[in-house]
């Protein structure tokens, strides 16, 4: 049987699990379908994925083979933007990329989702079915982070060759500095955001404004380009995160705001479609299907998120099911009117149909 993975994207071409391991160096035969299950051949102390009963179970995928596992990961993710309507056919979205596995499985997802709407849209008649548009944005945080030049250097080259990469419909990509929200001379402008980041004294806040200053950054990206949605790359790892953190700091009354799949708060609104996702699954998927991460932008987080993040890690380790039980008892705070989009005139359904009888 074919692992089924679509093999878009960079370096995907591998369905990660152990089919075709020892079956013709990894290349598919899907018109073999009464080949002999690759059970044969695994040895007496390997275990079956309890959902295709065919190949060799991953660690710490909670005995799923690969490509089962990613197959869950992706119906999470397309359940959460079905469920919540998070994107419809006419959106154009924008995805905020920061190198990270969570983002980069958001690219990845979204362009497998869009890719399908493509192919339907043109197998359609009238070929009138709308296909959402995708952009991706990186925020360049080298004038506040001490990241050597030449890593940026080759970190934005993966960059361009991650998002080019891609099969069509073509995604542009938006690299911005983040001094410029400040100005469009960038060397005025990291004077500005340096000047504003030297008023803040502790740690803890310098981070928090410049995560804000990061969306601001993001919203006029999105604004400029004519995006209509924002999505972000986090996960219930991350908001389990900044649920403790939001406590700590005493910000409870906002965090039902901050926790939701919609945050209609923004000129341009923001999603979460990985809201159902954990850090350590998303890492998992990124290491099997190669998809290559920019690591080396990784900025160590400081102050209290540090410690939330750390104390987090602790309890995830005692007891994996930590971060959903504070994702979930968070949920039962009550979301303000702003959590959900305002309702648009035509739907995915209607649209085509409506302008196929204006044709007719
Ligand atoms: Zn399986």
């Amino acid at each position: 049987m074919a692992c089924g993975l679509t093999g878009t994207g960079t370096g995907t071409g591998t369905c990660g699990s152990s089919c075709y391991k020892d079956n013709n160096d990894g290349i598919e035969d899907s018109t073999n379908t009464f080949s002999p299950p690759s059970s044969t051949t695994l040895l007496p102390h390997m275990k079956l994925c309890y959902k295709c009963k065919e190949e060799e179970v991953i660690n710490s995928t909670g005995g799923l083979c690969g490509i089962c596992f990613r197959n869950s990961l992706f119906a999470k993710f397309k359940q959460s933007i079905t469920t919540h309507d998070l994107i419809s056919s006419t959106d154009n979205i924008l995805i905020a990329f920061s190198g990270g596995p969570s983002s980069r499985v958001v690219l990845e997802f979204v362009h497998e989702i869009q890719q399908k709407a493509q192919k339907n849209s043109d197998a359609s008649r009238d070929k009138l079915y709308p296909v959402f548009g995708v952009g991706v944005a990186f925020i360049d945080e080298s004038a506040v982070t001490s990241i050597a030049s030449d890593d940026l250097d080759n970190a934005m080259q993966d960059l361009r060759l991650i998002v080019s990469s891609l099969a069509l419909p073509t995604k542009e990509l938006h690299i911005v500095p983040i001094q410029s929200i400040f100005s469009t001379d960038l060397k005025d402008g990291r004077n500005k955001l340096n000047e504003l980041l030297d008023t803040v004294n502790d740690v803890t806040g310098k981070e928090d404004l410049l995560c804000h200053l990061r969306m601001l950054c993001l919203q006029k990206i999105a604004f400029e380009n004519k995006y209509n949605k924002l999505v972000l790359g986090s996960c219930t790892s991350r908001i389990a995160c900044h649920v403790l953190s939001a406590a700590v700091k005493g910000q409870g009354y906002s965090l039902p705001a901050d926790i939701q799949y919609i945050d209609a708060r923004w000129k341009t609104p923001v999603v979460l479609p990985l809201r159902d996702c954990l850090a350590q699954e998303l890492n998992l998927l990124c290491r099997l299907n190669s998809l290559k991460t920019l690591d080396v932008l990784d900025a160590p987080r400081s102050g209290i998120n540090d410690l939330v993040s750390k104390f987090l890690t602790t309890l995830q380790e005692e007891n994996p099911a930590r971060e959903r039980t504070i994702v979930r008892t968070a949920e039962k705070l009550i979301p303000f009117h702003f959590n959900r989009l305002k309702e648009t005139k035509d739907t995915d359904e209607t649209l085509p149909r409506r302008r196929r009888r204006k044709q007719a």
